[in-house]
């Protein structure tokens, strides 16, 4: 699950949060606005009102559609899917409880495992510690701050997309994979033309 794209697979292929969804949005959040300067019991108000609803309505059946869609596609790759466990909790705590909540994953994982059951296959929750930090080629930590959006490993040289990298570690620990440093090959550390200045003293 990303923070910038809906989510990032194994492959790194990206599914970006729809355009139209995006503009809906907006558009309901332009409407609350005009309708909290209006005057409580007169008839501007109550048209603001139901305007305010109609695009609430709107904007749930974009996001649901969009869910429908995203499991959809997955699934149709005839593969079991493991994701991240999803603790809302933990993350309405923190600043990103704005882009969890657009983003309705909960509601689309509901969806997923549903439709994955129907297909005969499995939607696998997998606990996410680790799975941004550690290393996907070599399981060495690479501790990243929110910000960095690139996994760049010293031990290994593996270079990816942060969500990239979450992802492949997510598929491993659904599959029961132990990462072995030995596994690495000559080729991947060739591929180092420079530590990142980050790592660079550990
Ligand atoms: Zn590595």
């Amino acid at each position: 699950m990303g923070l910038k794209s809906f989510l990032v697979d194994d492959s790194g292929a990206l599914v970006e949060i729809p355009q139209h969804y995006r503009k809906s949005e907006k558009r309901l959040k332009q409407l609350q606005r005009s309708l909290s300067r209006k005057k409580k019991g007169c008839k501007r108000r109550h048209i603001a009102i139901k305007r305010v609803a109609k695009a609430h309505l709107n904007v749930a059946n974009q996001r649901k559609d969009f869910h429908y869609k995203t499991a959809k596609k997955l699934l149709s790759q005839g593969k079991h899917v493991a994701h991240e466990k999803l603790n809302i909790k933990g993350i309405a705590r923190t600043k990103l409880a704005k882009s969890t909540h657009d983003a309705g994953w909960g509601q689309f994982l509901q969806i997923l495992s549903i439709k994955a059951e129907r297909a005969g296959l499995l939607a696998i929750a997998v606990n996410p510690n680790g799975t941004s930090q550690n290393c996907s080629g070599c399981g060495t930590k690479v501790p990243k701050e929110l910000k960095d959006r690139l996994h760049a490993c010293p031990e290994c040289g593996l270079t990816l997309l942060r969500d990239h990298n979450a992802a492949i570690n997510i598929k491993h620990l659904a599959v029961g994979h132990s990462v072995n440093k030995a596994q690495v090959t000559s080729d991947a550390i060739a591929g180092i033309t420079e530590k990142p200045a980050l790592y660079a003293s550990a």
